[in-house]
């Protein structure tokens, strides 16, 4: 095998890798049926949205508490900042 034919052989195999980790995170779009990535939101040929792997919506419960815990902090925040102002 001349130098040439290795590095060359090396190229396809780095290529050829470099293809398969991409086709691990392809998955068809479940509306056009085209290959996307699995942390796409968005199919780019058909704008239909997709559901990454890994990601799932927030749960209305831990919505709700989570605006409890700002509007809480908010008031807290609010309450000092007022204080401070009388006292100063
Ligand atoms: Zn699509």
């Amino acid at each position: 095998m001349t130098e040439e034919e290795q590095r060359r052989a090396a190229e396809e195999e780095r290529a050829r890798r470099r293809r398969e980790k991409l086709e691990k995170h392809a998955l068809p779009c479940p509306h056009c049926g085209k290959s996307v990535l699995d942390h796409m939101t968005r199919c780019p040929y058909c704008g239909g949205a997709l559901r990454p792997k890994g990601y799932s919506p927030m749960d209305e419960k831990k919505k709700q508490r989570i605006r409890t815990v700002c509007y809480v902090a908010g008031t807290v925040i609010a309450v000092a900042i007022a204080l401070i102002i009388l006292f100063l």
